[in-house]
């Protein structure tokens, strides 16, 4: 028999309303897993009057207080991120090096924001002797955290953290193919002090338990991450904007002014963005321009070096049987758009790989920038490659997209870089190999998303400003 998971709520398991389980599969096998609880609108119902009832009482305590506990949920994610890992894995197939990272940022998000929390405050506004005025930070009251299947418990934390730092109740709903993490760690926040109530996880489907959470009007916000067109859904429904958070991306990687070190950092970027979570974070730099004196030789180079990576050891499979159909769909449409991979460009279909959703390491190069897979989010193990010539068409060719979240640029003329990356339409961007962290703020410009997570400016996302007057007199 499979385990089952009840939906967490209140502080406790709780049978779904409906009585049904969802099951989940190994994407690494694609054997049959663990099932989740089917949600439905009364277990959300459940789930916002608990976060309801909780809330306030959380707000009230001192900011100290609340840092406290976050910094104890931290611990319990370290002390227990052997099991968060299993779980994790159970689902997604990931490679232990992937599952590691993911685990140690997750608990990083709370340490942070324990450490945020504890030096925010509002402000004083001189209006003259006679006045007292000054701002306070307040909650909004229940947040709802709909999170996609790419990076389940990173992800759940970078929202939870920032949203219960600042004095929210918060309602889970973890993707469906996803949830045993999320679940684990409500109930290791409960144990490591977390009052009942504040972190409520719904499991189950988009439409049946995201949708009655998103609409349901004791959330007063969103927080989301995962497709476009969910993204759009759920922000044209809501009085206050939500945030769609990632939700698509477009990235960059342009080689000029070249260097021989700054090549060998780029090459090695470019591989790790086919192998990091197979390609499947919406940050990926797998868009790649790169000046036409030096392209035929770095694609020489990435193809080398991909060809080296091996299935379930330097990158894992892909998570969804519908994304898995999607990048393989990318490639029918680029074949009969007469574009041939220079390497990969399929399915394994031999060795224990054949038998999960493992795609092959795959490179388009010189591709036309209006070809389908050099302007979609493809979401797995592939770079597509342009040439340009001078910084102007390699600026034009970066922001011809409708995405915005991250790029990257690599040049030895490091004025150059920074001109770039001051013209590139994009939320975070990184020279020459600047590391993009928990501290900095990110988030998309165009279709990339509203909002920002990480850094202090998530905080803010999640607490609203409000003005007291006093007159002395
Ligand atoms: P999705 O938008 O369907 O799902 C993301 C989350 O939203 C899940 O928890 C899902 O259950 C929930 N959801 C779906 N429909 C909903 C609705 N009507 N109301 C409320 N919640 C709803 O995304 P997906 O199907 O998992 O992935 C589709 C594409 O999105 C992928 O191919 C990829 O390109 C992109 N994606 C991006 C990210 C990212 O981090 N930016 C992550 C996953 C997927």
């Amino acid at each position: 028999m499979p385990v089952r998971h009840d939906h967490w709520i209140g502080g406790k398991d709780e049978r779904p309303a409906g009585g049904a389980y969802l099951p989940t599969v190994d994407p690494a096998t694609r054997e049959p897993g663990d099932e989740i609880a089917a949600g439905s609108a009364p277990d959300v119902e459940r789930a916002v009057a608990s976060a309801v009832r909780a809330q306030p009482e959380w707000a009230r305590r001192p900011g100290a207080e609340r840092s406290e506990t976050l910094h104890r949920i931290g611990d319990a994610i370290e002390a227990n991120a052997g099991e968060l890992m299993e779980l994790e894995r159970a689902c997604t197939g990931k490679t232990p090096a992937q599952l590691r990272m993911e685990a140690d940022m997750s608990a990083a998000y709370f340490r942070y924001y324990a450490g945020v929390l504890r030096a925010h405050g509002g402000r004083t506004i001189d209006q003259g002797a006679g006045h007292h005025t000054y701002t306070r930070f307040e909650p909004y009251g229940v947040i709802a955290a709909i999170t996609p299947w790419n990076l389940p418990l990173n992800q759940a934390c970078r929202a939870l953290a920032p949203a219960l730092a600042a004095g929210n109740a918060v309602v889970a709903k973890p993707s469906e193919f996803t949830s045993a993490s999320t679940l684990h760690l409500a109930r290791l926040a409960a144990a490591a002090g977390l009052p009942d109530g504040l972190l409520n996880v719904v499991t189950g489907t988009g439409p049946d338990a995201g949708a009655p959470l998103a609409a349901h009007p004791g959330v007063r916000r969103i927080t989301f991450t995962g497709s476009v067109a969910t993204g759009r859904r759920l922000a044209g429904r809501r009085r206050r904007p939500a945030r769609p958070g990632d939700a698509g991306a477009r990235r960059q990687v342009a080689p000029g002014g070249v260097r021989r070190r700054d090549l060998d950092r780029a090459v090695a970027a470019a591989v790790a963005a086919v192998a990091t979570n197979a390609g499947q974070v919406c940050s990926a730099t797998a868009r790649l321009l790169i000046e036409s004196s030096v392209h035929d030789e770095v694609v020489a180079r990435i193809v080398d070096a991909v060809g080296g990576l091996e299935p379930g050891t330097d990158f894992g499979p892909i998570i969804t049987e519908d994304q898995f159909r999607k990048v393989l769909g990318h490639f029918d449409a680029a074949r009969a758009a007469g574009l041939t991979p220079v390497t990969g460009g399929s399915a394994y279909t031999d060795g224990a790989a054949a038998r999960g959703r493992y795609i092959r390491p795959t490179v388009y190069a010189g591709v036309p920038p209006s070809a389908p897979v050099a302007r979609e989010e493809l979401f797995g193990p592939v770079l597509v490659t342009m040439p340009f010539t001078g910084e102007d068409e390699a600026l034009a060719r970066a922001n011809d997209t409708d995405y915005g979240l991250v790029a990257a640029v690599w040049s030895g003329d490091v004025a150059r870089g920074l001109r770039l990356a001051e013209r590139i339409d994009a939320g975070q961007v990184s020279v020459n190999g600047g590391p993009l962290t928990i501290e900095t703020p990110f988030g998309g410009f165009k279709d990339s998303g509203h909002g920002r997570e990480k850094g202090i400016e998530a905080l803010h996302e999640y607490g609203q400003t409000k003005a007291i007057s006093l007159s002395l007199g």
